[in-house]
């Protein structure tokens, strides 16, 4: 689409030769770090030619971070094309799904190429682990905006959904919560004792692709924790017309989490801190065998942190001291402020 040519100027104030769209799009984005055998046409037309497997369902989803309110203006930029494709695969990952291609929407307000490198280089990074092909997208001038659709398969009828749960299914989590909070945290504050591992956490997510695949035929429903667990959780709750109870004490939590807890005397972190992009599943009790065996080769760990009930609402149990209570709502967009 016709638009008003890029700026001469970068970021940091430095000439440089004028890049218009199609040589950025050319120089940074139509590479061929993966070149699936299903693209009949990727980047270059109006539109890619995608080839579905027959008795497979085409599995979409799209996540768009903007500046200032999913990431400071600052961040670096490996790290954000590292995280807008890890948000969208960790949704693959939890319906079942296995990825294949991606687009993506890139809005900025320059042609910064020291930073173009960089996204690129985040972004196909964790592309080429993934065996996903870049197959298109749009590329536009204007406050600075990310966003990618990605693209999967998974045979017919056997997708995760959220709705699957059934009262006396187990609930569980797969590697830790509350790191990624804790990261964003500190960050927040300027403080500099934040460990490398915590931050990795937040910068770098893990999504549990391999971990959803083995998921299908044994867990009931899944959801990946974005938002949080409790809201999540919820979301899966409500899908299917249930409630739960989750035992605190059993929550995942790496030992800078578990400290904070311990400090804080709240459950807030593991429990409302979003971004950790672990997977929450329900398991009926007769499978729990098969997912343990399953899982024994993942080198995240799954826990079983609660079970799922008839009576509505999220519960939490608290050692011998029966019922803790708290609110966690999780981040939701366009909530009231309290
Ligand atoms: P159109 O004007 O027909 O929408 P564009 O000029 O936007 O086409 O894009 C030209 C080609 O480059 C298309 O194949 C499009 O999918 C691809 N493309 C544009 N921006 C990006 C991007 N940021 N990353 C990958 N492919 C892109
Ligand atoms: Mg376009």
């Amino acid at each position: 689409m016709r638009a008003t040519p890029w700026p001469r100027v970068t970021k940091s104030g430095r000439l440089q030769v004028a890049l218009g769209e199609f040589e950025l799009i050319r120089r940074y984005f139509a590479r061929p770090v993966v070149s699936r055998q299903d693209v009949s046409l990727g980047i270059g037309d109006d539109c890619a030619l995608l080839l579905v497997p027959a008795g497979y369902e085409l599995a979409a989803s799209i996540d768009t971070l903007v500046a200032g309110v999913h990431f400071a203006p600052g961040v670096r930029p490996r790290d954000l094309g590292y995280k807008v494709l890890a948000v969208n695969l960790s949704d693959l990952a939890a319906m079942g799904a296995e990825p294949a291609w991606a687009t993506l929407a890139l809005t900025l307000p320059g042609a910064d190429e020291e930073w173009l490198a960089e996204f690129a280089a985040g972004l196909f990074q964790l592309a080429e682990r993934h065996g996903v092909q870049l197959v298109g997208g749009d590329t536009t001038r204007g406050p600075l905006s990310v966003t990618v659709q990605i693209h999967g398969f998974v045979p017919a009828g056997q997708a995760l959904r959220r709705s699957g749960a059934r009262a006396g299914d187990r609930v569980y989590v797969s590697g830790e919560l509350g790191a990624a909070a804790l990261a964003l945290r500190r960050r927040q504050a300027a403080a500099d004792d934040c460990a490398a591992a915590i931050i990795a956490r937040l910068d770098r997510p893990q999504p549990r692709i391999l971990e959803g695949r083995a998921l299908r035929g044994i867990a009931t429903a899944a959801i990946d924790v974005s938002d949080g667990l409790a809201a999540d959780l919820g979301h899966i709750l409500e899908a299917s017309g249930l409630g739960a109870t989750i035992h605190l004490e059993d929550l995942p939590m790496c030992q800078a989490v578990a400290a904070q807890v311990a400090t804080d005397g709240d459950w807030s972190l593991p429990l409302g801190g979003g971004e950790d992009y672990e997977l929450c599943f329900t398991v009926p009790p007769d499978r729990e065998a098969e997912l343990l065996e399953t899982w024994r080769r993942f080198d995240c760990g799954c826990r079983c942190i609660g079970i799922c009930e008839d009576m509505p609402g999220l519960r939490y149990a608290l050692g011998a001291d029966g019922l803790y209570v708290t609110a966690e709502p999780g981040y939701q967009h366009f909530a009231d402020p309290a």
